[in-house]
């Protein structure tokens, strides 16, 4: 047997050839039968360069369905497909250029140049570029190719990506995912989510992270549905075609976007089923907002660039606000001490632990990184703190590197920012731990006014929660903001929130 996640994709090809799999906002349309010659001629152009199995492609450059058809050729080839977040910068380029010793690098058209001279830097043998209008050297170059139907034979745990980590917490780390970890996955997912080859998706995330590559093209291939590509988040795009839509997969800035529009009503999601949001927490208010104004209950899920995803809200059954829900098919979920990494009781908060067919094989050349991060029995270390509550829903609290310990005693800032964020007045807020030379860290809440003029004090929001924190919780100060620092998946940086209020108690 093949274990090349292609042959999981591959029968729908075969099978729907003038189905359209890609829509754009342009009109024009990729079918089944398009999506693979194309992809059929990159992977011929691939192996004339010489890529080999397990040979590391690097690709920065924009959205567009010829991306799409480049990781589809990579696994064609068993190539090892590593796609950089858009945002990097030339510096970082270099950085992972130099980490992963790519064969191929994949720029775009308008940094050729430069991308020439880092790739002489790094030692990369190959270098084409990818436009978002089919453009660049790479499809030039397809013109006289002929395509290729060989598929590299591969098994269950040879690699498929290279994912690097968000970098929300220190330098971006190398996730190995192979061909049984992304198969799995989206095979788990098209079963807790009901995917069928009806659905067709609304997809405005960007293809470089695990949530719009893994989970929403996976999903959509492995079902031989379709989706609508858009560049990003426009929300009058969404609204416009939700008609002809039935799932959006989203950041929760989506969602609190959406519903800042006054089209958002239950007349236009009348022809969507599902709703999913995922990569940061969704705020319980905003799930409450979206269901009063639409019907729906989002559906909110919880993963990570080294295992896919974990955990989600159940399809049918209810879709508890502020919960991530309960482990997907295979799924094992635990909850340690963060000290012992004994398992704890139901209920208590602890190190988040995962194992299953999902998870990662370890960090690109970080072996004693990958060693510290699981456990002898298997079970990889997430990071991020939680509880299980009595109805097997899991609640993530936060990230162990955002706990605050002030005065040897553990402040989870999900607690506190949840009364902060309740307090009328209040957007948002962020509580993050600065140091302190007392205590060893001060509570420090930042906090977004709802709206601009907003009257409420920083003693007001004091005062407010002096009766339901206990003293060591309550933030020591409390700053105001025009907006939280967030990357493109609408992570928090609370990195930077540190190093700007670094000083506070100095
Ligand atoms: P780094 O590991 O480099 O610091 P990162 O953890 O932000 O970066 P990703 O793998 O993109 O990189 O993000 C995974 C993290 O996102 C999870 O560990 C978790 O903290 C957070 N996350 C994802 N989904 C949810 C969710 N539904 N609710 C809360 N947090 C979530
Ligand atoms: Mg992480």
């Amino acid at each position: 047997m093949n274990n090349n996640l292609y042959m999981q994709f591959y029968p729908h090809f075969e099978r729907q050839p003038d189905k359209v799999l890609i829509d754009t906002p342009s009109g024009k349309q990729y079918r089944y039968k398009d999506v693979i010659a194309t992809s059929r001629k990159i992977a011929s152009h691939l192996l004339a360069l010489g890529i080999e199995p397990g040979d590391r492609v690097v690709v920065q450059v924009d959205k567009s369905p010829e991306m799409l058809m480049l990781y589809l050729a990579s696994l064609q080839v068993g190539a090892v497909y590593l796609p950089l977040n858009t945002a990097y910068t030339e510096s970082e380029v270099r950085y992972f250029l130099q980490d992963a010793e790519p064969k191929l690098y994949i720029c775009r058209p308008e940094e050729m140049t430069l991308a020439t001279q880092q790739a002489a830097i790094c030692g990369v043998q190959h270098i084409e570029s990818l436009g978002t209008r089919a453009d660049g050297s790479l499809m030039e170059k397809l013109g006289d190719v002929e395509e290729t139907t060989w598929v590299c034979e591969l098994g269950p745990d040879d690699l498929a990506a290279i994912l690097y980590t968000s970098g929300t917490t220190g330098r971006s780390k190398g996730a190995m995912l192979t061909h049984a970890n992304l198969a799995s996955n989206c095979l788990a997912l098209s079963e807790a989510w009901h995917y069928s080859e009806n659905d067709h998706l609304l997809h405005a995330l960007p293809i470089f992270h695990t949530h719009g590559l893994f989970v929403a093209c996976n999903v959509t291939l492995v079902n031989g549905a379709s989706m609508t590509f858009l560049p990003k988040l426009d929300v009058d795009e969404l609204i416009d075609r939700m008609p002809k839509a039935t799932v959006l997969m989203g950041v929760p800035t989506f969602y609190t976007r959406l519903l800042q529009s006054p089209r958002l009503t239950r007349d236009a999601v009348a022809n969507m089923r599902l709703f999913i949001s995922g990569s940061a927490p969704l705020l319980a208010e905003t799930h409450e907002a979206f269901e009063a104004r639409t019907g729906h209950a989002i559906l909110e899920r919880y993963g990570m660039t080294e295992s896919n995803m974990n955990t989600s809200n159940p399809y049918i059954g209810k879709r508890r606000p502020g919960t991530v829900g309960i482990p997907l098919p295979g799924v094992e979920v635990r909850i340690t001490d963060r000290e012992t990494g004994c398992t704890i009781p139901q209920g208590e908060t602890g190190m988040v632990e995962l194992k299953g067919p999902n998870v990662f094989k370890g960090y690109w050349r970080m072996p004693e990184k990958t060693a510290s991060e699981f456990r002898d029995d298997g079970f990889f270390i997430t990071g991020d703190l939680g509880c299980i509550d009595e109805l097997g829903y899991l609640n993530i609290v936060g990230r162990d590197k955002d706990l605050v310990i002030s005065g040897g005693y553990n402040v989870y800032p999900k607690e506190i920012e949840q009364l902060i964020d309740d307090l009328p007045g209040v957007a948002e807020s962020a509580v993050i731990g600065v140091q302190h030379t007392d205590l060893g860290e001060g509570v420090v809440a930042v906090v977004v006014p709802k709206e601009q003029n907003c009257s409420i004090t920083a003693s007001e929001i004091q005062e407010a929660l002096k009766d339901q924190l206990a003293r060591y919780k309550q933030p020591k100060r409390v700053f105001f903001t025009q907006a939280l620092p967030r990357n493109v998946m609408g992570k928090v940086q609370k990195n930077q929130l540190r190093d700007t209020y670094a000083d506070t108690f100095q």
